[in-house]
């Protein structure tokens, strides 16, 4: 039997419920009726019939999520890694702009940690108000004995979807979350995660960094069509590590390759596609069509969205490692 909201489970450590904000928390201020993120996990789980499972509430802070930065992800890991040997599995309630790469930046860096990452599409008081139910699905996959082998999800609107692979796909649908290659782990209903494939092993940096990684140190470009020459060669300059969304399979225009064959001689270059979903590869249509830029060193990254690989390269710098695609082991 699963370990349903704490009931029926003999691990009896409360579950760690971190809030970050996001509009999961955001009440309209009576006055000015702006939203702002000051709804506590506490006051939210307590309004919440159904969820007794016992929790333990912090809030390191409590921000929107488009300015969170690398070092309040790496407040979360820190808090994560603190908090797993006293509980059964952690919660954290984040906004929904930015919840994929925070999931993706703890799961690289503590990739075995139970950790269930929940947010909100509507804010509190609207009607389709989404906060409480993601919170308490998140909470059941969190306590569920197979979290651990689950490492970081994303639980919104019933599904349970990989760090690597989930992303925001609609500004505002409930049904907002979904996989870029489909990979959905399970969905959660009425308090019982069922689980419906197994995640993929994957080689993580497994690391934590002492500081957040800088910001600045890696250059992310989208490429389009008709790219600017100029200004991508400002948009490179001086960045310590390079990711190119290119289009389709890795074309990258000729206005702009040689630039990028020049920088990938002094800093590791990547290649994501801009298109959602599929590798960077060539072989199967364009056979050698990426030779010049494959011998020059830029990496082809086949799994990974550029966000994400602008987060493990970044991980990979502060490391002093190298960029290695994501890859299963
Ligand atoms: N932009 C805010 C944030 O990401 C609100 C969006 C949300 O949480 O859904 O925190």
């Amino acid at each position: 039997m699963h370990a349903l909201d704490g009931q029926t489970h003999a691990d009896t450590r409360p579950t760690a419920v971190i809030a970050t904000g996001g509009t999961i928390s955001m009440l309209a201020d009576p006055a000015s009726g702006v939203r702002r993120p000051v709804l506590t996990g506490a006051a939210l789980a307590d309004g919440l019939t159904g969820l007794s499972a016992p929790l333990t509430h912090l809030q390191p802070y409590a921000i929107a999520s488009e300015d969170a930065t690398f070092a309040h992800w790496l407040t979360l890991v820190q808090e994560i890694v603190r908090l797993t040997p006293g509980h059964h599995g952690v919660v954290v309630m984040h906004g929904t702009d930015t919840m994929e790469e925070a999931a993706y930046f703890i799961s690289e860096c503590v990739p075995r940690a139970a950790v269930a990452l929940c947010g909100a599409m509507r804010p509190p008081g609207r009607p389709g108000y989404d906060g409480g139910q993601n919170l308490m699905d998140a909470v059941t996959v969190a306590r569920d004995p197979l979290a651990r082998t689950l490492g970081t999800v994303v639980v919104m609107n019933h599904e349970v979807l990989p760090a690597w692979d989930v992303v925001k796909r609609d500004s505002v649908a409930l049904s907002s979350f979904a996989t870029r290659h489909g990979t959905r782990i399970g969905t959660v209903h009425d308090r019982q995660l069922r689980l419906l494939s197994r995640p993929l092993e994957l080689n993580w940096i497994g690391q934590i960094p002492t500081e957040a990684p800088d910001p600045d140190a890696v250059a992310y470009v989208r490429m389009t069509g008709s790219p600017g020459p100029t200004r991508f060669a400002e948009a490179i300059r001086g960045a310590a590590g390079i990711v190119v969304d290119a289009l389709g399979a890795g074309s990258i225009p000729a206005a702009v390759r040689s630039d990028l064959i020049g920088a990938a001689g002094r800093v590791p270059v990547v290649l994501t596609t801009r298109t959602g979903s599929g590798p960077v590869q060539a072989e199967e249509s364009y056979p050698h069509a990426w030779d010049d830029l494959i011998s020059a060193g830029v990496l082809l990254e086949k799994r990974l969205d550029g966000p994400r690989a602008r987060i493990r390269l970044s991980l990979s710098l502060s490391l002093g490692r190298p960029y290695t695609p994501l890859e299963p082991l």
